[in-house]
């Protein structure tokens, strides 16, 4: 294989046989689901289906190097990157729609989730990237535990929107090495209005110190590639620069004045945000020049700015 890696955490976990008692555990939580703070209480080992839309068996939209994330990411070989249908945030200008609820994809079993990620280090990305996984946490530590019995090495990048379990984080501790919550507000307002979950601010407080406890600031390596550490993404939307204040506060104040940042600009209105003043239009590059200097002024020096 090409790509340079660094060794993952969770191949002591599969040697010493905590990784499969880690299995066991989150899968039972399926048979009430209690995966995250939606609590549903579903059984999803019988196929019923929660708030997030998803069974027994993840489904994948898409699984490919990605070259469109963070450099530290991508490196020269692409993020190998596994988008997961479903998802238990609500956010009405959910930018993947057609994946996230509209769960386009197929489903796969462990043994086709474990294929695609023993593919995507062939094909010699430098990391497993999943975005969406909160939902079928269960479901990857399944696939996990086989491609690692035929080779399977990467370093996993868990690419949240934030709204996850403290005790399925606390599951992860030692077998993720690189945590990417997108912290989206800190307002319980925005939060309930825009994606449904009033109470994402205080969630996403405890998830992110508890990330950071687990795999502390970013680290790269020499050839700049992402080892272990946290890496927050931030979207800057429109009329919302009293969160994005906040955020930056918090991040500089309670996580680490190191901690890397990704001040998003894309943002873009979509799916029922094309109606939903304010989320109607893009940001100004005013505003997002404000959020930026909102970071700076915070303390924050590690501010990717690319994406
Ligand atoms: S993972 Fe899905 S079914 Fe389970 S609690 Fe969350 S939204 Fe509900």
């Amino acid at each position: 294989m090409e790509g340079e890696h660094t060794y993952p955490s969770y191949i002591g976990l599969i040697e010493s046989g905590e990784f499969d008692k880690r299995v066991s555990t989150s899968l039972s939580m399926l048979e009430s689901c209690c995966l995250c703070p939606r609590e549903c209480s579903v059984n999803r080992l019988q196929g019923e289906i929660g708030a997030c839309g998803v069974g027994r068996l993840a489904i994948v939209a898409s699984a490919h190097p990605h070259f469109g994330e963070e450099r530290p990411l991508v490196g020269r070989h692409g993020s190998g990157t596994v988008f997961l249908s479903g998802c238990n945030l609500k956010c009405i200008f959910c930018q993947n729609h057609d994946i996230s609820h509209g769960l386009s994809g197929k489903e796969v079993t462990a043994g086709q989730l474990a294929s695609m990620m023993l593919g995507l280090q062939t094909a010699g990305c430098h990391n497993l990237n999943l975005v969406s996984p909160t939902h079928v946490v269960p479901q990857i530590l399944e696939a996990v535990s086989e491609a690692a019995r035929d080779g399977f090495r990467l370093p996993i990048v868990y690419n949240t929107g934030g709204y996850d379990s403290m005790e399925v984080i606390g599951l992860l501790d030692g077998i993720v090495d690189i945590y990417m919550p997108d912290i989206k507000y800190l307002s319980r307002r925005a939060a309930g209005a825009y994606s449904g979950a009033e109470d994402y601010p205080d969630v996403i407080r405890a998830v992110l110190r508890e990330m950071h406890r687990q795999v502390g600031d970013l680290e790269v390596s020499a050839d700049g590639v992402a080892a272990r550490g946290l890496l927050v993404r931030h979207l800057v939307m429109p009329g919302l620069l009293d969160d994005t204040r906040r955020i930056v506060e918090f991040i500089a104040g309670d996580i680490s004045k190191n901690t890397y940042l990704n001040v998003m600009r894309q943002y873009h209105p979509a799916h029922e945000a094309r109606t939903h003043p304010p989320l109607d239009r893009p940001i100004t590059a005013g505003e997002w020049a404000q959020a930026v200097e909102m970071a700076e002024d915070a303390g924050l020096h590690r501010l990717d700015r690319a994406l």
